[in-house]
């Protein structure tokens, strides 16, 4: 039945359901520019409050999934294996890709991984690697294609054509609030992993302060939104629900690269990030190869120890243009040692408070200003460590024109860090739980 846009809010808004012909209709007129933004903002906003089912979760997904292309690979280079994807929620030091990609290349795992931008407080694959002088993440299909052959990965930006409606709705979203909503979150991470062409996907869901689930519950009632969507489109999921109240290591574009190359070299790297990445990748090469976990995790240890990881994430570099050699040149304009004002143990680093403060300092575009590549926060000290009144915990890196954000940002980088003396301590682990959405 047809239903106007007031219907339609005032319907939701009472917490009353939409058939799958009257949501999709709606979500059409609105991408296709028929639906003014403040309906639609009424209408996202009572999602927030009231929620989708199931049908309904499906039938928006879907509209967003058909308003753009959707990739097809040479399923000849799979060798009847699985074609897996990953995607994290969104984090603050989350330089998984950087890590489990090479990993799973190492392991004959073909992959394209098509990642995005800084995002809030949370930092973006693209402009992690572009910070390596000459990286191209705007390859065309034939170039892609043909580094598939070579090397069987490849990272880059997904199209201008791949999910447009999610482009459009995320942008409404960012402006009236409606971005924490685990229905639209689920239908705007799923269309485009659908749209990418993968037939199973691992997806990394980030719990706590610096994420947009804040529970374990939260963070729970999102994977099981997201397994629906992919079981009813025919696909295999595991979701990895993940820590995210302190940052994964380092912050920043080119810091990051740097420590994903210290853990991929075994010289170094936050720990808790490692076994994330060692978890995600294991599940991604069990899905590939339908072997059993444990196998995986061998394989993926073998991988990443043998220094075969490295080697191939050095082969992906060179194929789209980075200049290593130029990139370990960067160095920041100035740096500020940030000293620890009392002793005791490191018990918390606010992951969202170090993503904001690291935006105006230049990890991500910010207004009229540019990103800063070398700009961001390097840490000695991590959450468990034990620190010493007058020791470095991280050095924040920084351009000349941001000091004054610095100097106004010294308050809340004292209140986000937390040490407390005399206190027994166990760093938490990384994962809170693995859910496999598959038989
Ligand atoms: N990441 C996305 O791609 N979409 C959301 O809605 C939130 C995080």
């Amino acid at each position: 039945m047809y239903q106007s846009s007031y219907e339609m809010i005032l319907n939701k808004k009472l917490g009353r359901h939409h058939s799958k012909e009257e949501l999709q209709r709606f979500a059409e007129k609105f991408f296709s520019g028929n639906i003014p933004d403040e309906e639609m903002a009424a209408w996202l906003m009572a999602v927030c409050f009231q929620s989708l089912n199931d049908e309904e979760l499906n039938a928006l997904t879907e509209s967003m999934l058909r308003s753009g292309e959707q990739l097809k690979w040479d399923r000849k280079l799979l060798k009847g294996r699985l074609l897996v994807d990953k995607h994290s929620s969104g984090g603050v030091g989350d330089k998984t890709t950087l890590i489990v990609v090479p990993i799973l290349g190492a392991c004959g795992v073909p992959l394209v991984k098509l990642s995005g931008r800084a995002l809030g407080h949370t930092g973006g694959t693209l402009d992690k690697l572009e910070s390596i002088p000459g990286f191209r993440t705007d390859l065309s299909q034939e170039e892609i294609h043909a580094q598939m052959r070579n090397i069987g990965l490849y990272i880059g930006s997904q199209s201008k054509d791949l999910v447009p409606a999610d482009k459009k709705l995320y942008a409404l979203r960012d402006r009236t609030a409606t971005v924490d909503s685990i229905p639209l979150i689920a239908s705007s991470i799923m269309s485009k992993k659908l749209a990418s062409g993968a037939d199973a996907f691992v997806i990394d869901i980030k719990v706590g302060k610096g994420a947009f689930m804040q529970t374990k519950e939260e963070g729970k009632a999102l994977a099981e939104a997201m397994a629906s969507i992919a079981t009813s489109f025919g696909k295999k999921v595991v979701c990895v629900l993940s820590r995210m109240d302190s940052p994964l290591g380092d912050i920043g574009n080119a810091v990051e690269i740097t420590e994903a190359l210290a853990i991929l070299r075994g010289s170094g790297g936050h720990l808790g990030l490692k076994e994330l990445c060692l978890v995600l990748a294991s599940e991604m090469h069990s899905l590939c190869f339908n072997s059993q976990i444990r196998e995986s995790r061998k394989k993926v240890e073998e991988a990443l120890n043998s220094g075969d990881a490295l080697r191939i994430f050095n082969r992906l570099i060179q194929a789209q243009g980075g200049k290593l050699q130029d990139f370990f040149h960067l160095e920041p304009e100035f740096t500020y040692d940030y000293y620890a004002k009392s002793s005791g143990i490191i018990t918390g680093l606010d992951a969202k408070e170090f993503g904001l403060v690291g935006n105006t300092l230049g990890t991500a575009t910010l207004g009229d200003l540019p990103l800063d590549p070398t700009s961001g926060f390097v840490f000695d000290r991590h959450v468990g460590d034990p620190v010493y009144a007058g020791q470095r915990i991280f050095q924040v890196r920084y351009e000349m024109n941001r000091a004054k954000f610095l100097e106004a940002s010294m308050d809340r980088l004292d209140g986000a860090i937390q040490i407390e003396k005399n206190k027994y301590f166990k760093v938490p682990d990384p994962i809170l739980e693995v859910m496999r959405f598959y038989n």
